[in-house]
């Protein structure tokens, strides 16, 4: 357990560690549904950590399948205070273009699910960082992620983009890649059952993110 959500429900994530002649690299944490309208993210997660199950990765991997698991479970974008967690990371330009429905918080992370994420990274070391979000179906990448995004675009097909094309102030981007320098990537995937299609569109680039063979 890595933290609970507002409603008081456990946030779990799933530790893989890679065989142990592999070389060290930094840790990776990957996560979904922090946008709770977003299930198809934690079905990409589960599905990933079963196949780590039967093979581990080649890096240190942290899965976080849920992150707003009270708005999943209600269907809402965002947590059980209505805040949009996606705005509430601590960073300078948190709380700035404040928006209908994007609620950023009292304060910087003030939201437990927000805090249980961040505390994990910093906890384990994390250099590579994975959202996944839906439905765009691109690559976007902040900090030093702009390889990894291009790598994964060859795997998924999607186009990278590095301007979402509106601000995001207080974002998981803005915080670990434009203000911490860190490899991080949002991969949004469309809306899609969870079903083998679904997932072999994205299975490839995912699997290389943990130096998994596609
Ligand atoms: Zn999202």
């Amino acid at each position: 357990m890595i933290g609970k959500t507002v409603l008081g429900r456990a946030l779990t994530a799933i530790h893989f560690t890679p065989p142990g002649y592999a070389k060290p690299r930094p840790p990776a944490v990957l996560f979904g549904a922090i946008h709770g309208d977003e299930p198809v993210s934690q079905l990409m997660m589960e599905r990933l950590a079963e196949e780590l199950v039967e093979r581990p990765p080649g890096r240190d991997t942290w899965i976080v399948p849920v992150v707003n698991l009270d708005g999943l479970l209600a269907g809402t974008r965002n947590n059980a205070n209505d805040i949009d967690l996606n705005r509430n990371f601590a960073c300078p330009s948190w709380g700035e273009h404040r928006r209908p429905g994007y609620n950023p918080g009292a304060a910087a992370e003030d939201q437990p699910e927000t805090q249980a994420l961040s505390s994990l990274i910093d906890r384990v070391g994390a250099e590579r960082l994975i959202a996944c979000h839906a439905t765009y179906r691109m690559v976007n990448w902040d900090g030093r992620g702009e390889q990894l995004a291009h790598e994964m675009s060859a795997l998924c097909g999607y186009p990278v983009e590095h301007d979402m094309g509106y601000p995001c102030p207080g974002s998981f981007g803005t915080k670990y890649g434009v203000q911490a320098g860190l490899e991080v990537i949002t991969l949004e995937s469309p809306y899609l059952l969870a079903d083998d299609a679904g997932w072999l569109e994205v299975r490839s680039a995912l699997r290389w993110c943990v130096d998994l063979p596609a």
